[in-house]
């Protein structure tokens, strides 16, 4: 044998050693990607190396509350479930860490990573966060989800919101409210005169002028102020809500239509830098469980305010209309107010001029579309029956 032909024969051992090793290991490799890609979770291995978080949100309603405490639940459960439990955050009810009117604050300087409550009790920090609940007179449901998604607001919000450190996402809508509880007849505009009554945001300023006193108290503690009569009346939100609260019992008329707040969204607000912190793809799983929880707080008062409001007036309640000349008395000092803070305040004019100008836009097709199907429904409807 020659001396290269013995370091030939030497080497095929380890060469089928080595093909077998790389044969086995790709096979290997195939069946732990085929048992992830069937179980649809991470392996063992891949979540071990990426990083879990552990977040805290607080609210500024009652734990668990129907619709608005429970669409922050529900965020944080779709949360889990898409991020794999990769970031969990738990909720905390109004009181529970902070106090309902602490949420912003909290969030803002970091103490917390999320909050759920309502732009508008935000009007001290920047009088233009109120758009981003409602306004009187202002839009519905629809109408906001459509400003704030493809209409700028977004956007606008997140301008308003960025010196506080803060990321605001749409977080739930009530749809259209009730004016509220009432302890005394709404017959004429004389009536509101001398009125005490909890009423949030700019709603409040419009019921003062017109003769009132408007006062903002969190939800849990509105029973006993109508009880005890701190307050002569109320508005809170819709039949699911204010049947769980019990007003029922402490007041004897259910006003309607809310002029005050005919689409109010909710906030799901995030801190800044924890946010930041994410990556990219628990970054997404936020953006779009807000999204979803955002419509499914709207789908759940769709699906539940009538059977409540049927079980409201077997108890006895009263739901009347408020007259036209009241509402249109409303809506003028509401024009009038919102063109007197536009006068003074720029950042407030920028976005009442966005919101004025999607309304306006979006109505014009409204009137032909949503009112006049809802409009040729009822009458269709009423000679069907005649
Ligand atoms: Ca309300």
């Amino acid at each position: 044998m020659t001396e290269a032909s013995s370091k030939k024969l030497n080497w095929y051992p380890l060469i089928i050693l080595a093909l077998v090793a790389a044969l086995v290991l790709l096979f290997s490799l195939l069946v732990l990607e085929k048992t992830r890609v069937k179980t649809g979770s991470a392996t063992a291995f891949e979540k071990a190396v990426q990083p879990s978080y552990r977040w805290r949100m607080v609210t500024t309603w009652p734990k668990n509350f129907p619709g608005l405490g429970t669409t922050a639940e529900t965020f944080a459960q779709y949360v889990k479930e898409m991020s794999d439990g990769r970031l969990q955050i738990h909720v905390y009810g109004a009181n529970e860490i902070v106090p309902p009117m602490g949420v912003f604050d909290a969030v803002s300087n970091g103490s917390v990573e999320m909050g759920h409550g309502g732009s508008y009790y935000w009007r001290g920090k920047s009088p233009a966060a109120q758009f981003f609940t409602t306004i009187p007179f202002g839009m519905t449901a629809q109408e906001m989800n459509g400003w704030l998604h493809h209409g700028g607001g977004l956007e606008l919000w997140r301008e308003i919101y960025a010196p506080f450190n803060l990321i605001p996402f749409a977080g739930g809508n009530t749809g259209v409210q009730m004016a509220g509880w009432f302890n005394r007849e709404i017959n004429r505009i004389e009536d509101l005169r001398g009125l005490k009554m909890r009423i949030p945001g700019m709603a409040g300023d419009v019921f003062n002028r017109a003769g009132g006193t408007s006062v903002n108290i969190p939800g849990g503690e509105l029973y006993t102020a109508l009880q005890t009569g701190v307050i002569d009346a109320a508005e809170w939100v819709g039949p699911e809500n204010d049947l769980a609260f019990g007003f029922h019992q402490v007041a004897k008329y259910y006003y309607y239509p809310g002029w005050q707040e005919p689409g109010s969204t909710l906030e799901l607000i995030v801190n800044k830098q924890a946010f930041e912190a994410l990556p990219d793809d628990l970054q997404a799983i936020i953006t779009v469980a807000a999204r979803a929880s955002n419509q499914d707080m709207l789908d759940r008062y769709t699906a539940r305010n009538n059977a409540a409001l049927k079980e409201l007036t077997e108890k006895g309640v009263e739901v009347r209309r408020l007259p036209d000349e009241v509402l249109k008395h409303l809506r003028n000092i509401s024009m009038q107010l919102y063109a007197e803070q536009a006068a003074q305040d720029p950042v407030f004019r920028k976005v009442y001029d966005s919101y004025r100008e999607f309304l306006q836009m979006v109505t014009e097709y409204h009137r032909i579309s949503e009112h006049t199907y809802f409009d040729v429904r009822e009458r269709t409807q009423e000679s069907l029956s005649d």
